[in-house]
């Protein structure tokens, strides 16, 4: 069996995460493992937690630490090889500590952290594109303001906790699918 392995996607909104944690998954056997994706299809389903999550989501605010967590316990005890990319998680501080005992606990490396970097005039551009073709509820001008000051304020303090425990590595965000990924491979 090969050996267990997490790597994290790390970015703001927009920045091609999903886009890339799929390219990864495809090449490199690991399972793509989206808090966002996972979120939605509760909220599609009308489940007890999509009913909870959903107008937080809508809002572009972040849901709870605890439910997340609980999320992603549940994810990792359920593979078998855990081996796994995650898009969009971690997104606080807290979620980020208790992931990392979580995989300690478990005996599983994180690998690194990939931080797709894009400009934020770029950023808010690809997710009104997004809202055009996909159609996301949170794709929406004022959800798409929010959702970037959450992650400045909340998120971005992951950079340096990754950056000090010599895991973080950028990978400029800008162009084609294809050339950020070579980027990310040249990395890895
Ligand atoms: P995403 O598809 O990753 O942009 O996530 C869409 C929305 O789901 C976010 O705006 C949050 O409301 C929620 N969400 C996804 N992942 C997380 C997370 N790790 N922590 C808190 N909220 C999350």
């Amino acid at each position: 069996m090969p050996d267990p392995m997490v790597l994290i996607l790390l970015g703001p909104p927009g920045a091609g995460k999903g886009t890339q944690a799929l390219r990864l998954a495809e090449v490199s056997g690991l399972r793509k493992i989206s808090t966002g994706d996972i979120l939605r299809a509760h909220v599609a389903q009308g489940t007890e937690m999509g009913v909870r999550v959903q107008p937080i989501m809508e809002r572009g605010d972040l849901v709870p630490d605890a439910l997340i967590l609980e999320i992603i316990r549940h994810e990792l005890s359920a593979m078998e090889e855990k081996r796994a990319v995650f898009d969009g998680f971690p997104r606080t501080p807290a979620q980020a500590e208790a992931f990392g005992a979580m995989l300690s606990e478990l005996g599983v490396p994180l690998h690194a952290v990939l931080l797709l970097e894009v400009n934020p005039s770029e950023l808010a551009h690809r997710l009104l594109q997004r809202a055009k073709q996909e159609g996301r509820s949170d794709d929406n001008e004022i959800t798409i303001r929010r959702r970037l000051q959450v992650y400045e304020e909340q998120t971005r303090p992951l950079i340096d906790y990754y950056r000090t425990r010599g895991l973080l590595k950028p990978v400029a965000g800008l162009g084609e699918v294809d050339e950020v990924f070579a980027r990310i491979q040249e990395v890895l």
